[in-house]
């Protein structure tokens, strides 16, 4: 691997170059927001109640035909006077109804965003001084509704929108890369991991270290959120909308039926079919048996086996890091569509939230996290930081820990020195179901809301947060986003309404961005620990320095730093 160092700038500099430059160049071609004129108009509405809620608190959906015609919007009440409070022109048997009411629209605005195959469209207005939000996404122009056809005419296209496309367009091929070799990276160094160890028993006390790792930093990922949204309340007076319903797949689902549905995306039925469908819980626990039973079998067919997985696990090493020198470029990409795409207006209603999720992550990155690294792994978390900082900053700017955990591997084991059998094991494992930042998100998103709606929330509720909110965080796959999808259930176990939701998305990035970033760092200061635990020439490589950083002296085990 030694052609991977470069005689130029160290990869993490070259990174964190690419993430500002990109950063301020997408300020820059930011095309911002469209301001449509007020106008009062009448709406079609179709009244429905619920007929499972109870007669005190009813229910009532009302469906807003848009005039624009974007979509038509649902909208929740939970009394006939709250729905007469926001349609004053309502009348007769509201049951039964298709009826038109007057209404005014204002503070119109439209965020058009364009990718390569792409237009969407994000209109948030007032109905009748009440936050709408609501999008739609097309392949071309001409596939929009009628009415958006004519403000797409006059406000879309134009080179800013072409460049943010291009910078987007750019960003998945990196994404693609990164995706292409996460699959055999996994089997492989799992499967090498595993057949190396010569006792099972041995990988059978690093299993139960790994998942009490997992729970004990999750669960202080949670308790640090819950603490701070405490201190800080930033629901309080925060006026979110109970208009829109976000429907997001998987919020129908309870929480019974995802454990289930993960200890059953734990056994495949055919393994085949899950390395195909990159369902990475399958492809762990296929590749550790795997390797078990290569030890378990022995003598010729294991040594052979065990070449076999060793040398298509160095070919793929060596694939990574060829894909990882585009790193900075994919970065630079990334966050010129992100910061181009996302006006800065929307940050001023949620400033409080937002702080509170940076506040708790950056508590838990940068105090408890390196604590355990102190104390319990007994390294610098300075140099371990830094050893690990190519693979954070990606987490950063791409937020999917498994697009990123070829970088981690490598990171983990190339500059932090630490063995490929910890790391094979950790990392694909901790990508999948170790997420702090997650976990942290979804206890401080929900109580956000929780607080918006019913002011402060009680000791029982925010336990059930909690537990709710570490298993969400369980269930997410290591995705951009993943964790949004994962809050209806939480939001559900208190009985939230998932409107809610509505404005959450819209600083969702910027939010997962630092998230994925807090999951991956955990991940790896999970190696550290793990490797601690080790016996001391297995879990660290002869050639690199303990404390994190090469040395510089042997190129053949670095990266290009
Ligand atoms: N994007 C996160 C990750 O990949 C998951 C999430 O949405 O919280 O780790």
């Amino acid at each position: 691997m030694s052609e991977q160092k470069h005689s130029g700038l160290a990869l993490h500099w070259q990174i964190l170059i690419a993430l500002v430059a990109g950063t301020i160049a997408g300020v820059l071609i930011n095309p911002g927001a469209v301001e449509l004129p007020d106008e009062a108009v009448s709406v079609a509405i179709a009244v429905s109640r619920d007929a499972g809620s109870d007669e005190r608190s009813p229910t009532i959906y009302v469906d807003v035909r848009d005039p624009a015609g974007l979509e038509t919007v649902r909208r929740r009440f939970h009394s006939e006077a709250a729905l007469h409070d926001a349609f004053p022109g309502l009348t007769g048997d509201l049951l039964n109804a298709e009826q038109t009411v007057d209404i005014s629209v204002t503070q119109r605005s439209v965020v058009i965003t364009e990718t390569m195959d792409r237009i969407s469209i994000d209109y948030s207005r007032r109905h009748n001084n009440r936050p709408v939000t609501s999008s739609v996404e097309v392949a071309t122009a001409d596939k929009l509704p009628g009415h958006w056809q004519a403000i797409y005419a006059e406000h879309g296209g134009g080179v800013r929108r072409q460049l943010t496309a291009a910078a987007k367009y750019g960003g998945d091929l990196f994404l693609r890369l990164l995706k292409m070799i996460t699959v055999p990276l996994i089997v492989t160094s799992l499967v090498t991991g595993v057949a190396g160890l010569n006792n099972t028993s041995r990988f059978g006390a690093m299993f139960s270290r790994t998942l009490l790792y997992y729970l004990v930093t999750s669960l202080l990922a949670i308790t640090t959120g819950i603490v701070i949204v405490n201190l800080v309340r930033p629901g309080i007076g925060a006026d979110l909308p109970g208009g829109t319903e976000a429907v997001l797949v998987g919020g129908d689902q309870s929480l019974f039926g995802i454990l289930l549905g993960l200890i059953d995306n734990m056994i495949p039925t055919n393994p085949l079919r899950a390395l195909v469908d990159s369902s990475f819980l399958s492809i762990i626990t296929f590749s550790i048996l795997f390797g078990v039973f290569i030890i378990r079998t022995g003598g010729r067919a294991a040594d052979t086996l065990r070449e076999f997985f060793e040398a298509a696990f160095a070919v793929m090493m060596r694939l990574t890091m060829a894909v990882i020198a585009l790193a900075p470029i994919g970065v630079f990409c990334f966050m010129v569509y992100a910061t181009a795409s996302q006006g800065l207006a929307i940050f001023g209603t949620l400033a409080w939230y937002m702080l509170a999720v940076f506040f708790g992550l950056l508590v838990h990155a940068a105090v408890t996290l390196p604590l355990l690294v102190r104390f319990v792994a007994k390294r610098s978390p300075i140099a371990f930081a830094r050893a690990m900082s190519p693979a954070l900053m990606t987490a950063f700017s791409t937020a999917s820990s498994n697009g990123t955990l070829p970088l981690t591997m490598t990171c983990v084991e190339e500059r932090a020195g630490v063995t490929n059998r910890v790391s094979s094991f950790v990392l694909p494992l901790g990508a999948t179901i170790n997420m702090d930042g997650t976990a942290l998100y979804e206890a401080v998103a929900v109580l956000f809301i929780a607080q918006a709606y019913h002011g402060d929330v009680s000791l029982a509720q925010q336990i059930v947060v909690a537990i709710t909110a570490l298993l969400a965080s369980v269930g997410a796959a290591g995705i951009p986003h993943a964790g949004l999808v994962m809050m209806a259930i939480v939001l559900q176990a208190v009985n939230l309404p998932l409107e809610a939701q509505g404005v959450i998305i819209a600083v969702d990035r910027v939010l997962d961005m630092c998230r994925t970033m807090v999951n991956v760092w955990s991940d790896s200061c999970g190696c550290a620990v793990i490797a601690g635990f080790e016996p001391a020439e297995d879990s660290t490589t002869p050639v690199s320095v303990a404390e994190g950083a090469p040395s510089g002296s042997d190129s053949s085990s670095e990266v290009s730093t």
